[in-house]
């Protein structure tokens, strides 16, 4: 796992890496996944940097909520609500999580099938 310093989505949350944002308040960021696995594939993140949600579970800002709150306005912006979605973080090594900043891929516009991600 990287560094705070190294971290790619805090670079992208200080502007200084590129996004195709979709959502931004002052706690949430969220971008289209640059290797997207479905027509929609937005990453959805705290800009506080943590690695994962249990870091986030710890927390007693409101963040939790803030960031499902987030998820769910994103869903309703890119029309996933009546055909469906998946909204799923990777934590860990067994997950397969590479980017060691909090983040939740939200995915739909087609039917999906396992393997989640
Ligand atoms: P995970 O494997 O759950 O850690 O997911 C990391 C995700 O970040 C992958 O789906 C990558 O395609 C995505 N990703 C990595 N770098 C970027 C970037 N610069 N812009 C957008 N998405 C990225």
């Amino acid at each position: 796992m990287n560094g705070l310093e190294d971290c790619v989505f805090c670079k992208i949350i200080a502007g200084e890496i590129p996004c195709d944002k979709v959502y931004e308040n002052d706690r949430i960021l969220a971008f289209r996944d640059i290797q997207p696995q479905a027509p929609v594939h937005i990453l959805i993140l705290p800009k506080r940097h943590m690695e994962s949600v249990l870091d986030l579970a710890d927390l007693k800002t409101g963040l939790s909520a803030n960031v499902i709150e987030a998820a769910a306005h994103i869903v309703r912006l890119e029309r996933l609500e009546a055909s469906g979605f998946r909204l799923l973080t990777n934590c860990g090594a067994d997950a397969g999580q590479t980017v060691s900043h909090l983040h939740f891929h939200l995915l739909g516009g087609k039917q999906l099938t396992a393997p989640l991600a």
